[in-house]
């Protein structure tokens, strides 16, 4: 099979990724071999190639929004069978005797495991994913479609989890990319009122297109306060007025991995009244099986650009560009 490696991570110039030829790899025990029929291209990969994120397993083969079908199942396969249609998202694995695995924040586990970083992922023809670990995935979309959802998706509903709105409530959303642009939908699928603090103005006329109540700058105050905000945009300057966006009692999560440094916080402008911030931290299997549901009963818009596998590199090349309409998603079919 076609399948891509970082062979020696650095900057997309240095060519960081070989296509390689090889076998179709085994399922281990309790493993699906899956033929993957698309792969979302996210920024986590980027940071996999370029050596941003510390290598796990060397040459791995990166991608972790794998939509695929199952070849083969080996043990009891967890309820999947071959010919079912799977997903395989970023978490691959936890102990599930820690602290955090037995209260349900299995997203918190020390030992976690990630695909496409700890082992190989979905930039190939075919993939492994432990059973337990693997996603059923919602009727009513394409494959490509799917791809974005097992990421960004997963994230931006664990996001939205986390910044408890209330039933109604009004929510700022800070940036406005894949990831936003799902959460957006299921909040307002919700019933929430959402108001998008976006610099782009092309993602201001999305936002507005999918339902926003407003769409302004991104370090502009909302039209009215807010009783929830998720910051997606790592971008820690925002922390301050996105907190004196907030009514009493409300909370802003951050969704992101990285952020850049917090500036000094007010505590009567920023903190007082019960206002709270908070982090979000990858997702837990229970949130990525709540999300998918969701998406299966509420149809969401997903943009997506195709490329063909071959061109896996150029579509990282894209990405770090910032010239990907939508989400990048690789299709083996394509070529
Ligand atoms: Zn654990
Ligand atoms: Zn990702």
């Amino acid at each position: 099979m076609r399948a891509w490696r970082v062979t020696s991570p650095g900057p997309m110039e240095s060519r960081p990724l070989t296509l390689v030829d090889e076998p179709i790899p085994g399922p281990g025990p309790g493993e699906l071999l899956v033929r993957v029929l698309a792969c979302g291209v996210c920024r986590t990969d980027l940071h996999v190639a370029e050596g941003d994120l510390p290598a796990h397993r060397p040459h791995v083969v990166p991608g972790h929004e794998v939509v695929g079908e199952v070849v083969t199942v080996r043990d009891d396969g967890a309820g999947f069978a071959p010919g079912d249609r799977v997903g395989i998202a970023w978490l691959r694995g936890t102990d599930g005797t820690c602290a955090y695995c037995r209260r349900g924040a299995e997203n918190l586990c020390p030992a976690s495991v990630y695909t496409g970083w700890d082992a190989d992922g979905g930039y190939a023809e075919y993939a492994t994913v432990p059973a337990a670990y693997a996603l059923p995935l919602p009727s009513g979309y394409d494959d490509i479609e799917l791809a974005p959802l097992l990421c960004a998706g997963i994230i931006g509903y664990r996001a939205l989890l986390r910044a408890e709105l209330p039933p109604g409530g009004r929510l700022g959303i800070y940036g406005f990319g894949a990831s936003a642009h799902l959460a957006a939908q299921v909040a307002l699928a919700q019933g929430a009122t959402v108001h998008v603090l976006t610099r782009s103005p092309a993602a201001q006329r999305l936002a507005l297109e999918l339902g926003a109540a407003s769409a302004g700058a991104a370090a502009d105050p909302p039209p009215e306060s807010l009783d929830a905000a998720i910051l997606f945009a790592p971008v820690g300057d925002l922390v301050p007025p996105a907190l004196a966006a907030l009514d009493r009692g409300g909370t802003l999560a951050v969704a992101g991995i990285h952020l850049s440094d917090v500036p000094p916080l007010d505590y009567q402008r920023h903190l007082f009244q019960e206002r709270q911030l908070r982090s979000v931290t990858a997702n837990t299997r229970e949130d990525a099986r709540a999300f998918l549901r969701f998406a299966g009963e509420h149809r969401l818009r997903v943009t997506t650009t195709p490329y063909p596998l071959g061109r896996a590199d150029r579509a990282l090349s894209d990405l770090a560009a910032d010239a990907v309409t939508g989400a990048a998603v690789l299709v083996p079919d394509l070529g």
